[in-house]
């Protein structure tokens, strides 16, 4: 889940635009007008004619697959090496992902999910290799959503574009899916003349990893960082384990030269790194002065902010 705050625009908007006689423009929401952002201008674009993902070649079989036109702006990855391919999440499943990576590569494709919230997973059932940690929350979400819970994903004001034909909010849901392979700490996953490590990330879910591609200096970190606020207020966020995480993942920034996240852009500094684990430190010491958004409690840094559940008042 993510990822910018203050964007639900639409009742003040929506009178703005009525006031001034500006019923023509189909009334975008606020974080749709800011798009596109302007780190894609620099990226290498492919298969420009795909009409739900926009698809950027980052490094050579590096290609982020990003989906500008829901909320999320979630990214996942397709990483080839010479015999097989990596897909890093498959994303909302409202898109046809595998009909797209398809197109990108014909080795076969093995998914790993960076964590198992809906929005890394929507495209799971649409493959056969599916690997994850196995734990009982990603166990449960192997189900599937029921759309009850996901159809809030593509309301209007979550929407910046229209659906691909045949979409329809009222049916779209999370399919259940299975894992095929549980993953280790620390293993290996060798795609020929490639290697990724997967690192156990524990924190915003049980359930999250991040890649490590050595050779080249590319950590996939999935949503323990990506440049926006960063969700960390569900009940299956443990921000002990988070804080943890992020200070494993900063003692190998010296190694990284990229840092490829899930959502928003498809590249930040590995310098971010050690800025976060700063930054979870100083929410943890209270050091850090947290403001009331929405509900939750944001702690703001250059470049991204930390999003924590309001604690209830302790009881005496
Ligand atoms: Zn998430």
């Amino acid at each position: 889940m993510i990822r910018r705050l203050g964007a639900f625009c639409c009742a003040s908007i929506l009178s703005a635009a009525i006031a001034v006689g500006q019923p023509a423009e189909p009334l975008r929401p606020e974080w749709c007008r800011q798009l596109p952002r302007p780190e894609y201008g620099k990226l290498e674009r492919v298969l420009s004619d795909e009409p739900w993902f926009e698809i950027y070649r980052i490094r050579p079989g590096v290609f982020a697959i990003y989906e500008p036109k829901q909320f999320e702006e979630v990214i996942s990855y397709l990483i080839l090496g010479e015999k097989r391919a990596v897909l890093f999440d498959t994303g909302l499943g409202v898109g046809r992902i595998s009909t797209t990576v398809a197109r990108l590569t014909s080795l076969p494709v093995t998914v790993i999910n960076s964590h198992t919230h809906f929005d890394h997973v929507g495209g799971n059932a649409e493959f056969q290799e599916i690997w994850n940690r196995d734990l009982p929350y990603t166990q449960q979400n192997m189900r599937g959503q029921p759309n009850v819970y996901s159809r809030d994903a593509l309301a209007p004001e979550r929407l910046c574009g229209p659906l691909p034909p045949g979409t329809k909010p009222e049916s779209y849901s999370i399919r259940r899916w299975k894992s095929t392979h549980a993953l280790q700490d620390g293993e290996r996953v060798d795609l020929g003349g490639r290697e990724l490590e997967v690192i156990y990330s524990p924190g915003h879910t049980p359930d999250s990893l991040a890649l490590l591609d050595h050779k080249n200096g590319l950590l996939f970190t999935g949503d323990t960082f990506y440049p926006g606020p960063i969700y960390l207020f569900t009940p299956e966020t443990d921000f002990a384990a988070y804080a943890q995480s992020v200070a494993r993942l900063a003692a190998l920034a010296p190694q990284i030269q990229l840092l490829l996240p899930a959502h928003n852009v498809p590249l930040a500094e590995p310098s971010y790194l050690r800025r976060l684990a700063d930054a979870v430190q100083q929410v943890q010491s209270g050091k850090a002065k947290g403001q009331l958004v929405e509900g939750h409690q944001e702690y703001t840094f250059e470049g991204f902010s930390l999003l924590l559940a309001v604690k209830p008042p302790s009881s005496k």
